[in-house]
């Protein structure tokens, strides 16, 4: 064996890189293994960021916008404009920046690095993990107490252990144009069948650009594609004013995994961010989650790593740790469910109507979050006669999720 480190995390994205540090400053040491040659490339994001995860890295440099309100239209076009300047909401930012400052900060507290790298093999002992890792140089054995799979939603090692699927994957499509019309420092989100069914489609500004994109279920997709989407939103009589001036500098796409896996920690291994399937049902942000469950897992990890105690008894029992996490998470898929996923659009256009009234702007306003939609859905739920009988639909998911 060649090297040794206490935990090896296969990917350097934003969740790895924060796993990494938070590692180091437990006292561990780290291994980073990046499969592209830089970190932060290829990008696949509308890159909105909370103010909680951002706190958890401080990385003011790469905000591009800051987003205090939003503009979000029914299918038909009834708008229910939101927000107030003096609350910021959340943050666009530069993905390439903000990853690379995340495994940067890793690095400075320690955390070794080696990219255009990847595992072959790995090797579970009753002491030790042993991988296999395809390098530059040619293949290096390295060894470990610890491996985390943070390497995204189609991870190597979540495949490699057969530790399950996310419960749903949705495909996310972006352009990132110059030229929109939008409203300074709110971003706007447009439902209906023909542009992002069952999901949203956003127009989010970020500096100079403003990243146009759509996201669905390929289930959901009746044989056209998330470019189609994007190209009947610009074209919808409603808003294509918004859209005439567009040029466009650059196009995303990718997958969005949401629902936790089946086993997201077994023996000396655990997944990580969307690897174990954190993304939000609501937003399909993976970011905020990822490390809400990084520093979840850590302390406890830490202290097993501490006494080289990694056993699949102690694995599933820390797993237990994510119960409130997966509860939230399908708390917030039945709220979704219930409200736009289920809902066709002339149930759309109703919802949208009961949401446009004076008193429940009022209501999103106090209670509305990005990150946690739950309590307003509950409220409206409660209180708005009109989605009582919505409440049917969503209950099992909030009690039970
Ligand atoms: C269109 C779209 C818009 C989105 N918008 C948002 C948003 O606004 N806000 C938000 O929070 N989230 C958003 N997401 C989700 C977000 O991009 C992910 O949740 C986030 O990047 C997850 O971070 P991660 O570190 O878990 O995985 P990733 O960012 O995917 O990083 C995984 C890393 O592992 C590396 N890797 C993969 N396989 C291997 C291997 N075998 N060996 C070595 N390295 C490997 C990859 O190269 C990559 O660097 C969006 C997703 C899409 C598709």
């Amino acid at each position: 064996m060649e090297l040794k480190y206490d935990v090896i995390v296969i990917g350097g994205g934003p969740v790895g890189g924060y796993l990494s540090r938070r590692f180091n400053e437990f006292g561990h040491s780290v291994l980073i293994i990046e499969e592209h040659d830089e970190i932060g490339r290829p990008f696949q994001c509308a890159g909105l960021v909370n103010p909680e995860s951002m706190e958890k890295v401080n990385l003011q440099n790469s905000i591009l916008k800051e987003i205090w309100g939003a503009r979000i239209h029914s299918p038909s076009g009834i708008p229910v404009v939101i927000g107030n300047k003096n609350r910021i909401r959340t943050m666009s930012v530069c993905r390439k920046i903000f990853d690379e400052s995340v495994v940067l900060q890793a690095v400075k507290s320690g955390t070794e690095i080696l990219l255009s790298s990847k595992p072959n093999s790995v090797k579970i002992e009753e002491d030790r993990v042993k991988i296999t890792i395809q390098t530059p140089e040619g293949i290096k054995n390295i060894e470990s107490k610890l491996l985390c799979g943070a390497d995204g939603a189609h991870s190597w090692v979540r495949r490699f252990f057969k530790m399950g699927r996310p419960r749903e994957m949705m495909i996310g499509f972006q352009v990132e144009v110059t030229g929109y019309k939008g409203d300074e420092g709110r971003l706007d989100m447009y439902t209906g069948r023909d542009i992002a069914p069952g999901y949203f489609a956003w127009a989010i500004p970020s500096g100079d650009t403003t990243r146009i994109g759509t996201w669905s279920r390929a289930d959901l997709l009746n044989g056209f594609s998330c470019e189609d989407l994007i190209n009947r939103l610009r074209n919808k009589d409603l808003w294509k004013d918004r859209f005439e001036n567009i040029t466009e500098v650059g196009r995303y796409v990718g997958p969005v995994p949401s629902g936790f896996v089946r086993k997201p920690m077994i023996e000396r291994v655990a997944l990580f961010g969307d690897a174990a399937g954190v993304c939000k049902p609501t937003t399909g942000g993976g970011i905020g989650p990822g490390f809400k469950q990084v520093d979840l897992l850590v302390p406890v990890l830490s202290k097993s790593i501490n006494d080289n105690d990694l056993s699949e008894y102690k694995m599933k029992k820390y797993s237990k740790l994510l119960k409130s996490m997966i509860s939230d998470q399908k708390r917030k898929k039945g709220l979704r469910d219930a409200f736009l996923t289920e809902s066709n659009d002339d149930e759309l256009n109703q919802i949208f109507s009961v949401w446009s009234r004076p008193e429940v702007i009022e209501l999103i306003n106090e209670v509305g979050e990005i990150e946690n939609p739950i309590p307003l859905g509950i409220r409206m739920l409660k209180e708005i006669p009109e989605f009582r009988k919505l409440a049917g639909k969503a209950a099992k998911a909030l009690i039970w999720g």
